[in-house]
């Protein structure tokens, strides 16, 4: 139980690696504030969850675009559990388009789900975590804060951006016993990457195969998709205390994409 009395907020975790993230930790004995759109099943996946592994669990609909409702994420976390030892910044949305045609309404909402929320939770967090001197935060980026692709323009930035957030804060944090880190995951099968093949199929004028296999696998060497267990197994990590000298760094779970 390498997580047991802590607790964590998991942002955008209904769903996906989020979720999958949320199991895991639960698994190591730790409290859970899930986070995520309102939708019907959400008090399914608390209850489901709390009953599964025996854990405290909430649900927070805080909307990760609006920096208020970030903020106050973290606060009723506090209140709720005294602490929020881990914080895993990992709501994210994607939208496929080139730049002369990227909607500013999408650049906008990219930048402030992928980036700004987790800059704010970050914030907020930090001056608990000091005064407990114990403190983990975990971004989920992507090998695109490492590389590109074509027609993600927001996306690829708002990713490194949360990279040089990090590495930022490690240095400013690094003698307060809190550690900040990224994980990069290569191509994970989700609904975020379902949705994107109809635009990927329009904006390549491809079949679906096509984008699974020479767009999406294309740079993924081990010609599979990394599971949702292979990056929740990197976060329980992280979050360990045998992780403590891991901070300002990126591990990428990402079947060696970025290594060509
Ligand atoms: P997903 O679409 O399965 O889940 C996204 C989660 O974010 C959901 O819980 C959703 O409710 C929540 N969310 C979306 N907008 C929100 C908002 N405004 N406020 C609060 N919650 C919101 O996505 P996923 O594939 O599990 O992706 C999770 C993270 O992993 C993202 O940051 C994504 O960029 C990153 N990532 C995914 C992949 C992949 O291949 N799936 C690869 C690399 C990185």
């Amino acid at each position: 139980m390498a997580l047991k009395n802590r607790t964590a907020v998991i942002t955008g975790s209904t769903s996906g690696i989020g979720l999958g993230i949320a199991k895991a930790f639960a698994a190591e004995g730790c409290s859970i504030v899930l986070n995520g759109l309102p939708t019907p099943d959400c008090e399914a996946i608390r209850a489901g969850l709390a009953a599964e592994f025996g854990v405290k669990a909430l649900f927070d609909p805080a909307d990760m675009a609006k920096t208020a409702e970030v903020r106050g994420l973290i606060k009723r976390a506090e209140a709720a559990f005294g602490a929020v030892d881990i914080l895993v910044n990992n709501a994210g949305i994607q939208h496929v388009a080139p730049i002369e045609d990227f909607p500013e309404d999408k650049l906008d909402l990219i930048m402030r789900i992928n980036f700004y929320a987790g800059y704010h939770a970050t914030a907020a967090v930090i001056a608990g975590m000091k005064a407990r001197k114990w403190g983990r935060i975990i971004n989920i980026t992507s090998a695109h804060s490492l590389v590109a692709s074509p027609f993600k323009s927001a996306y690829v930035a708002s990713k490194h951006a949360v990279a040089g957030m990090a590495k930022t804060v490690a240095l400013e944090v690094a003698t307060d016993g809190i550690t900040i880190n990224c994980i990069a995951p290569g191509y994970v099968w989700t609904p975020l990457v379902e949705k994107q093949i109809p635009d990927t199929m329009a904006a390549r004028g491809m079949t679906m195969d096509q984008v699974i296999n020479e767009v999406l696998l294309k740079a993924q060497p081990t010609k599979r998709f990394v599971s949702i267990e292979e990056v929740a197994a990197t976060a329980v990590f992280l979050a360990s205390d045998a992780a403590a000298s891991v901070t300002g760094t990126t591990l990428s779970v990402d079947g060696g994409w970025t290594a060509a």
